[in-house]
């Protein structure tokens, strides 16, 4: 098949027709397919469910420094999850904050907190007329709805296949006192499972930012989610942003979080935040009004499950043994039946949740239209954009995890077809 853009508007009415015909009969199975959301397929749920089992009425109930994790008390996390979560970053036991079930919810408590009291001693952000973040796109839907919630305005930075466009990055943080964060997804990013280079990481490590109170919310939810087993020096990596920014006299720039929401149960997990012993003493003093403490009692379950962090990287396997198939499944389907028309490009990821796929311009919305007419569910078109607004509405976001391998098949040739259809109606038009 040649590119589309190399047909007679006759071969391209024809190509319609077909197109149509195709569609047509795929409506009519009355399909009710889910590709939009990350989360985990019911094998990979079942994987975890022993860990149900590691605490019962015979256990010993008392962290490793004899606190009974049933009762109230210790703020920031037992020693054992504070150890585990942060093997999961590389950063120090003494550095981790660990909490309860969701890591969306720390960084919105980060920002919340910055809002009503601001950061070590400076101006709550509440107070200033201006507050802007930065926000490298496509991103995470649910990180621009935090921060335009609380009304900060949200600045488009270009993604590379290296990570944000430092450039942008520097030009705006060294210059501008009112941006005041950047939302990031280093590794295996959301939708494009872009990992942040080394130099990336370092140039982070290295800004000079306007305002003392900036932070970097460097959300790592997807640090050990590898799809591939391969050795350890073998597999895509991070700078540990920490030490980075400890080395460039930066330590308190940064916010790392973590969860094991993709790893044991989303929303019934662990989720713990990362940063300089100054940040945690500054974070605690105001967490200690908002909470008595965690659920240690799963804090302790998790730990107990998994002895150590390795013991976690290895389960990880298992999860990538389930999942790895039905992104190569996607992967294959786009490649046979897109790859040579040319009218669209999309990532190939290598770990994470995501598949971060570019029609043409303008064909975003109409393709997720025409698929939802037809039964199925993706992501809203410029979901991942700040305000919903994708100024080229050429991104969609696929999520293969959830689905059975046999409904992503039909999903993905029901996807394709709505595709093709789109860009014939775009090329007429
Ligand atoms: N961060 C990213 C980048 C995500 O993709 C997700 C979920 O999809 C989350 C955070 C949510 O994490 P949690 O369940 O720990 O709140």
């Amino acid at each position: 098949m040649k590119p589309y853009r190399e047909l007679s508007k006759e071969e391209l009415l024809a190509l319609q027709e077909e197109l149509q015909a195709e569609y047509d009969a795929e409506k009519a199975k009355g399909l009710k397919l889910d590709i939009s959301r990350g989360k985990p397929g019911k094998e990979q749920l079942d994987l975890s469910m022993p860990m149900m089992d590691v605490l019962n009425g015979e256990t010993v109930l008392n962290a490793e420094n004899g606190t009974d994790v049933r009762n109230y008390g210790v703020l920031d996390g037992i020693p054992e999850a504070k150890e585990l979560m942060a093997g999961m970053v590389g950063a120090k036991p003494s550095q981790m904050i660990v909490l309860g079930n969701s890591s969306l919810n720390i960084m919105y408590d980060c920002v919340a907190r910055a809002e009503l009291f601001g950061i070590m001693g400076s101006t709550p952000w509440s107070q200033l007329d201006k507050v802007k973040f930065l926000c490298p796109v496509p991103g995470y839907d649910r990180h621009f709805g935090v921060t335009e919630q609380f009304g900060i305005e949200m600045i488009n930075v270009p993604m590379t296949e290296d990570g944000p466009d430092m450039d942008v990055v520097e030009d705006y943080v060294n210059n501008d006192p009112s941006v005041k964060g950047i939302w990031c997804v280093p590794m295996f990013s959301n939708p494009g499972g872009v990992v942040y280079s080394d130099e990336t990481v370092k140039r982070f490590a290295n800004l000079k930012p306007a305002a003392k109170d900036f932070r970097i919310f460097w959300d790592n939810a997807y640090g050990i989610h590898y799809l591939y087993d391969r050795p350890e020096s073998e597999q895509p990596h991070i700078l540990n942003i920490l030490e980075e920014c400890e080395k460039a006299g930066n330590p308190d720039m940064v916010y790392e979080f973590c969860s094991t929401s993709k790893i044991t149960f989303p929303g019934a997990g662990v989720a713990a935040m990362a940063s300089s012993e100054a940040n945690v003493a500054d974070t605690k003093a105001k967490l200690q009004w908002q909470t008595i403490g965690p659920d240690k009692i799963n804090q302790l379950r998790h730990v107990r499950y998994f002895k150590d962090i390795n013991g976690m990287k290895e389960y990880m396997k298992k999860h990538a043994e389930i999942i790895r198939p039905k992104f190569e499944a996607v992967l294959e389907t786009l490649e046979k039946k897109l790859g040579e028309l040319e009218i669209a490009s999309w990532s190939k990821p290598v770990g994470g949740y995501f598949i971060s796929f570019n029609a043409q311009k303008g064909c975003a919305k109409a393709i997720v239209a025409k698929c939802k007419e037809a039964g199925l569910v993706l992501t809203g078109a410029g979901a991942a954009y700040p305000y919903g607004n994708d100024p080229e509405d050429s991104n969609i976001r696929i999520a293969p995890t959830l689905p059975s391998t046999e409904e992503l098949s039909i999903a993905t040739a029901l996807f394709v077809t709505c595709t093709k259809l789109v860009t014939v109606e775009k090329l007429l038009a």
